[in-house]
C-alpha cells in the first residue's frame, strides 16, 4: 500500500509524530493509501521554510523574472498533461467521480497553469497624472507578490481547486504552504511530485496534509503567513476569516452555495431539463455552484419534474473507473449527512419524487452511493431549501410572477451562483441582474472558464478566483511616485 508523505522545504517527510491516516476509496470503502498526518509543528516548519524562501533568498522564486517563472510553469503543465491517465485514475479512486469527469479536471488544471503562465507576462499596474500643486511628479503602480500564501482546499475537485490557487499564487512570485482535504490528498501529492522536480528553490512550495483544526488552523492563525486562500464550507471560512485578523492577512474565501435555477414557462424545456441535470447531478452534486434550488413557473412544473425524474431515475450509479453516470459520495460520513438532510426535509413536508435513499445494488454494496433525489412541495423554509446539502439532491419550488421568482431566488444567505431559463431576452437580462450572486448563467448551468472570474456574494465568500482577477488576488499593489524635478521645493516648503 502506498504511503504518501508531506513535502516541506524541499524534502519528503513523515509527520513529526510519525502518524498516518487512511485514504479511502468511496466506491468500495477500501483503504487505498496511508498519508502522513501533519502536525502543528510540521505546519510551522513549512511556514518558516516558505517565509525564509520569500524574504531571505536573494535568488529566490520571487526574484526570478516573470518570463522564467512562466517557462517553469509551462513545463509543469506539460508534465501534468503527459501524466493525464495516472492523475485521472488517482482522482477517481480517491474522490469517486466518474473517470471522464476526472479527465476533465486534469485537462482544466493543465489549461489553468498555461493561462497563468501567460497572464503573468501581461502588463499590469497603471500610470497616473498627479501634478496638482506639487510640481512635476508622476505616479505609477506595480504588482508585487503578497508573500507566504496558505492555501487550503476541499475534496470535491482536489486537483483542480489546488491548481486554481497554486498556479496564480506561484505565477505572481509567492511562496506557498498547501493543505489539501484529508478525504482526498492523493492527486495533490502527485502534483507536488511534479513541483518538486521543477526548478523552484526549496521552500517555494510546501505540502502539509492533516486535520483542519490542527494544520489548517496553524496556517490561518500564523502571523508569518501573509495571505490565506481558502475554498470550503462557510462555517470553516468564517473561522478562518476571524483567525486571519491576527496580522490582517489578505484573504480569499470561496465558500458554500444554495444556488437558484429559475425556469420560466417559455424556456426550451428539453434544454432546461438537460442543464438542470448538469446543474445538480454533475460530480454527484458535490459542486459549490450546484443549481440545487429549481424555481419553476407553476404552469410547466408537472411536465418539467416528470422529465427530470425520468432522466434522474435512469442514471447508472457505479464505480467511477467504469464511467457510470454518477459515482459515490466522497465518504461515509458525508453520505450520512446527505441522507440526514433528506429525512429532515421529508419531515418538514417535502415529497420525494425520485431517489432519496442509499443505493447498495450490485457493485455499489459497500460504497457510499445516494440515488439522485428530487424533492417536490418544498416551502422556502424547508431545510433542503435553506441548507447546502452538497449531494445529488434538488428541491422544486414554483412561482407565478417574475417578481415572486426573483424574491424566492434571493431568499438565501448564500450568493454564489444562479441561472435563468427563458426565450425572452429582455426578461433574461432583467432577472439575471436582480439575482444577488457572483456567477450567473442564462439558458445554461455550471460551465466555468479560466478566462472568467469565479466567486460569491454574501456568505459565499469574498475575492475572486480564475481570470486575471484571480491573479491579482495574489498580488499587492505598490504605488511609486517620482519627482520629475528633484531641485523643485515641495509645496510644503514653499508655504
Ligand atoms: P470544509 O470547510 O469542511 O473543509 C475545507 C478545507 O478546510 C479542508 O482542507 C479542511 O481540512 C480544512 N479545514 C477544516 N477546518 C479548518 C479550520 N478550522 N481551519 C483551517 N482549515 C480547516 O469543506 P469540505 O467539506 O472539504 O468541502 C465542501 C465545501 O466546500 C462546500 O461548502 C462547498 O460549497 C465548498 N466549495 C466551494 C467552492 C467555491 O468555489 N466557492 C468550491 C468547492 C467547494
Amino acid at each position: 500500500m502506498d504511503r504518501v508523505l508531506n513535502y516541506i522545504d524541499g524534502n519528503w517527510t513523515e509527520a513529526s509524530d510519525g502518524v498516518f491516516f487512511d485514504v479511502i476509496n468511496p466506491a468500495s470503502g477500501e483503504i487505498v493509501a496511508k498519508a502522513a498526518k501533519g502536525t502543528v509543528d510540521d505546519a510551522k516548519r513549512a511556514i518558516m521554510a516558505a517565509k525564509r524562501e520569500f524574504y531571505e533568498n536573494k535568488n529566490g522564486w520571487r526574484r526570478f523574472s516573470a518570463v522564467k517563472r512562466s517557462e517553469i510553469l509551462l513545463k509543469i503543465a506539460d508534465k501534468l498533461e503527459s501524466l493525464r491517465d495516472e492523475f485521472a485514475r488517482t482522482e477517481t479512486i480517491d474522490n469517486g467521480k466518474p473517470l471522464r469527469e476526472a479527465y476533465g479536471d486534469v485537462d482544466d488544471a493543465v489549461s489553468y497553469i498555461r493561462y497563468y503562465a501567460g497572464a503573468i507576462r501581461m502588463p499590469s499596474g497603471a500610470s497616473y497624472e498627479v501634478n496638482d500643486g506639487f510640481g512635476p511628479m508622476h505616479s505609477y503602480t506595480i504588482k508585487e507578490p503578497v508573500g507566504v500564501c496558505g492555501l487550503i482546499t476541499p475534496w470535491n475537485y482536489p486537483l483542480l481547486m489546488g491548481v486554481q490557487k497554486l498556479a496564480p499564487a506561484l505565477a505572481a512570485g509567492n511562496t506557498v504552504v498547501f493543505k489539501p482535504s484529508s478525504e482526498t490528498p492523493l492527486s495533490t501529492v502527485k502534483f507536488f511530485e511534479i513541483l518538486a522536480e521543477s526548478e523552484m528553490p526549496a521552500g517555494t512550495v510546501n505540502l502539509v496534509m492533516g486535520g483542519g483544526s490542527t494544520v489548517g488552523s496553524a496556517i490561518s492563525e500564523s502571523p508569518d503567513v501573509d495571505m490565506v486562500s481558502f475554498t470550503g464550507s462557510t462555517e470553516v471560512g468564517q473561522s478562518i476569516y476571524r483567525a486571519a485578523a491576527v496580522n490582517v492577512k489578505k484573504i480569499g474565501l470561496e465558500l458554500g452555495g444554495k444556488s437558484p435555477n429559475v425556469i420560466f414557462a417559455d424556456a426550451d424545456l428539453d434544454g432546461a431539463v438537460e442543464w438542470a441535470m448538469m446543474g445538480v447531478f454533475f460530480n454527484q452534486g458535490e459542486v459549490c455552484s450546484a443549481g440545487s434550488r429549481i424555481i419553476i413557473e407553476e404552469s410547466i412544473k408537472d411536465e418539467f419534474v416528470k422529465r427530470l425524474a425520468d432522466r434522474a431515475d435512469k442514471m447508472v450509479l457505479g464505480n467511477g473507473l467504469e464511467n457510470p453516470d454518477m459515482g459515490p459520495l466522497v465518504s461515509k460520513s458525508h453520505m450520512e449527512k446527505v441522507l440526514g438532510f433528506i429525512e429532515k426535509a421529508k419531515e418538514e413536508g417535502a415529497k420525494v419524487v425520485c431517489g432519496g435513499y442509499r443505493y447498495t445494488e450490485g457493485q455499489c454494496a459497500k460504497g457510499y452511493f445516494v440515488r439522485p433525489t428530487i424533492l417536490d412541495n418544498c416551502s422556502n423554509d424547508n431545510i433542503a431549501v435553506k441548507k447546502e446539502i452538497f449531494g445529488p439532491v434538488v428541491t422544486i419550488q414554483t412561482f407565478k410572477t417574475e417578481e415572486e421568482a426573483v424574491k424566492m431566488a434571493n431568499d438565501t444567505e448564500y450568493g454564489l451562483a444562479g441561472a435563468v431559463f427563458t426565450k425572452d431576452g429582455a426578461r433574461a437580462l432583467r432577472v439575471i441582474k436582480e439575482i444577488r450572486a457572483g456567477i450567473t448563467w442564462v439558458n445554461c448551468y455550471n460551465p466555468a472558464f479560466v478566462e472568467a472570474p469565479w466567486g460569491g456574494y454574501k456568505k459565499s465568500g469574498t475575492g475572486r478566483e480564475l481570470s486575471f482577477e484571480g491573479l491579482e488576488e495574489y498580488t499587492e499593489t505598490k504605488q511609486i511616485t517620482i519627482n520629475l524635478n528633484p531641485g523643485e521645493l515641495s509645496w510644503y516648503k514653499k508655504r
